[in-house]
């Protein structure tokens, strides 16, 4: 059995390769810069979400800071978000000169702990940042119910949940903005580095455009101190080539997940994702908790089955937070999961052999180490 790859983008990549190439082959020759193609992509995003306006920017991460530049967050103010997350969530706040604030995970859903928001705000407060973890949605009703009695801004991190949903509406689209990235490994991933921001709000849809393209209102009439983030004419193209297969993907990702959640039953200890039924996920990763995860994880290494975790490190740990005097110990339930947190190979690729094989390696890694002391 070849290796087992946490995530195999070549795949599929290679599967449409010849309807990439010609669209590339297309764009190669149009406006590479802000061309029809990256505006044909922005429409059909925003269609696909069912939001109001999409701009394609050079990132996630830009994606998240030119939301959080135009709804107004700078220096002194503070944003509300999870330690638990990539770490592009808290540096787009840093980036604006506020700061992150962090609030615990609910250890059952890994996702922001709803009921621990209010006591984290301050007089500084001017946004809550929901991190939709693992393709995961956020209860975004709640969330906004907090957002509006404190007059607050909410942009949401929706980087590893392109098409989720809760009670049908997609996620992304419920705050000011929403953030996705197009990195290669995301549900929907181009050849390179993307990102897009969605909103339904005119005005902050207006900033967007401005602070993405050097803050240009016509040739060359500079109006505000603008960034150079657009997305590249040639990966929309790609991108709009792999749009149409996304719900297949994320649905595929779900049979994929209930696989796993079927075979893996029956160990004891180990925590599979909770289904929530008014949230549809799309599965970005599949990530269970086990005892003596670091020796289970090298006998899965050692077997060939690329496993992952997401994240090791809590933000409030990293030395680029340092600054802001969280200490060890401060987000026990993230802490708590960091240690014992797998993601197992998560695409929409993997063949039932190939998941047989991992669900088998794990039931063998899972008896030798599970009942024994952390290696
Ligand atoms: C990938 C990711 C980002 C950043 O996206 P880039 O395109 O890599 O800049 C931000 N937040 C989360 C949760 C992510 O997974």
């Amino acid at each position: 059995m070849q290796p087992i790859l946490l995530v195999d983008v070549n795949t599929q990549n290679r599967s449409l390769e010849t309807e990439i190439l010609s669209a590339i082959k297309q764009a190669m020759y149009s406006t590479l810069i802000l061309g029809p193609e990256m505006q044909q992509f922005e429409r059909a995003w925003a269609y696909f979400l069912g939001s109001t306006y999409a701009f394609g920017v050079a990132s996630g991460t830009d994606a998240l800071f030119l939301s959080l530049k135009a709804a107004g967050i700078q220096e002194g103010d503070e944003v509300i978000t999870v330690p638990n997350t990539f770490v592009a969530t808290a540096l787009a706040i840093q980036h604006c000169g506020a700061k992150p604030v962090f609030v615990d995970i609910d250890p059952s859903t890994y996702l922001i702990d709803i009921e621990q928001i209010e006591a984290a705000i301050t007089p500084k407060t001017k946004a809550i940042l929901p991190v939709h973890l693992y393709g995961q949605a956020v209860d975004m009703p709640k969330v906004l119910a907090i957002a509006r009695k404190h007059r607050l801004a909410v942009i949401e991190d929706a980087c590893q949940a392109h098409g989720a949903k809760f009670r049908g509406q997609s996620v992304g689209t419920f705050g000011l903005a929403g953030a996705f990235s197009f990195y290669p490994t995301k549900n929907l991933g181009c050849l390179g580095d993307g990102g897009m921001i969605v909103t339904n709000d005119h005005s902050l849809a207006e900033k967007i455009r401005l602070l993405r393209n050097y803050g240009e209102s016509k040739k060359y009439h500079h109006i505000v101190s603008g960034f150079n983030s657009r997305l590249d004419t040639i990966q929309a193209a790609v991108l709009h080539t792999k749009l149409p297969y996304l719900l297949q993907w994320n649905q595929r990702r779900n049979e994929i997940a209930a696989i796993y959640q079927d075979k893996l039953t029956d160990l004891p200890k180990v925590i599979l994702p909770k289904n929530d039924p008014a949230a549809e996920s799309v599965f970005h990763l599949y990530v269970i908790r086990v005892p003596n995860r670091d020796g289970i994880l090298s006998y899965l290494y050692e077997n060939g089955v690329y496993a992952g975790i997401h994240y090791p490190t809590p933000l409030h740990r990293m030395d680029c937070f340092k600054g802001l005097g969280y200490r060890p110990g401060d987000f026990p339930h993230t802490e708590k999961c960091a240690e014992s947190i797998l993601s197992l190979p998560m695409y929409p690729e993997l063949n039932l052999q190939q998941i047989n094989h991992v669900v088998e390696i794990v039931k063998e890694g899972y008896h030798l180490y599970a009942n024994r002391l952390r290696q």
